[in-house]
């Protein structure tokens, strides 16, 4: 099986425990869940099965034993996590807003993460890599470029692929070459991934036909965009492929695409037919939404699977 590798942040995610709760004052929290959308993406690759294995940094401190033991138990490599002593793991404080948007308070580049580099362990996975997955937001500082940009190099260089989520947050992307970094991203993609508006930050257009053909011409194989609760829409050079989402109670929507991407690029991987790799992807990334947790709605093969059967669709 083709072995899959993603490079970047590595948090635990504390949480607001109510809808509206402000963080200018003291309230209470929940967690901490292991989360950064790398990591999510991994352990939801390997729960579905799929050799997956993570470039990044932890502190030598509980945050970061939390997140390793998770990433190990759901059976990814974590031979190329490095520990840190004297830096502590990232961490990312998120309250959700009553308009269903949410506020994020991150500390990533001055943690174990920003120390993220291409060191002898992260050489050895990626030698051993057929795909590597990049998330915008692990484009957080010009090191953590580097490494992004050197996987891609090192994979392409040896006939494998790449897949590209934005996952924009804005609160991180600060680092100053980081817009000419999405778009040298993009440019070496076989699958794009965005969700939402994130379509349009890459291309003229102004409606989402417009905007797929125009990234297809520039050598993109397969868009696959995701919409929520409405499901996702799978475009390559044969058309269109839309898929309604599972109808799911959504507690927390944190980590959805992630998950989602996870089982796309899982299944592309295998060679599954396209609208079979949408309806795996939709079902994690709607089991994803079910638990309070990024990476507590990841489940193994056999569960999503029993999910799709007995799972109700969207429409
Ligand atoms: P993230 O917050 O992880 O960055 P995203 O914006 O990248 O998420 P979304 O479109 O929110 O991605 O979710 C990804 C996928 O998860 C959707 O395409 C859909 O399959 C599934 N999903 C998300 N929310 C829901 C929901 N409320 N009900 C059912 N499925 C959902
Ligand atoms: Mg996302």
């Amino acid at each position: 099986m083709k072995k899959l590798v993603s490079a970047g942040e590595i948090l635990v995610e504390i949480m607001a425990e109510r809808i509206g709760q402000s963080f200018l004052e003291p309230g209470p929290l929940l967690g901490p869940y292991p989360s950064g959308a790398p990591a999510i993406f991994i352990g939801q690759a390997a729960a579905l099965g799929q050799p997956a294995g993570l470039i990044g940094a932890v502190g030598d401190d509980d945050f970061g034993r939390l997140n390793i033991e998770r990433l190990r138990t759901l059976g990814a490599d974590v031979s190329a996590i490095a520990v840190h002593t004297g830096h502590a793991t990232g961490t990312a404080f998120v309250t959700y807003r009553a308009d269903a948007s949410r506020h994020f308070v991150f500390n990533i580049r001055n943690s174990a993460a920003g120390l993220i580099e291409t060191n002898a362990a992260a050489t050895k996975l990626l030698a051993g890599a057929d795909h590597v997955h990049v998330m915008g937001s692990s484009l957080f500082s010009d090191r953590a470029i580097a490494v992004a940009l050197s996987a891609i190099e090192t994979v392409k260089a040896k006939g494998g692929t790449v897949s590209f989520d934005p996952n924009i947050r804005r609160e991180i992307m600060q680092a100053s070459g980081m817009r000419a970094a999405l778009d040298q991203v993009l440019a070496r993609a076989d699958i794009f991934l965005p969700s939402g508006e994130e379509l349009f930050l890459f291309s003229s257009a102004k409606d989402e036909k417009g905007a797929v053909d125009e990234l297809l011409a520039r050598g993109v194989s397969c868009i696959v965009l995701k919409k929520g609760a409405a499901g996702a829409a799978y475009h390559d050079r044969h058309g269109v492929i839309a898929s309604s989402g599972f109808a799911v109670d959504e507690v927390d929507p944190t980590g959805a695409g992630d998950c989602f991407g996870a089982a796309f690029v899982s299944f592309w991987l295998r060679g599954t037919a396209p609208a079979e790799a949408l309806r795996i992807a939709n079902a994690c990334g709607a089991l994803a939404v079910t638990r309070k947790g990024p990476m507590e709605g990841i489940f193994p093969l056999e569960t999503v699977e029993a999910f799709i059967a007995t799972g109700k669709s969207a429409q």
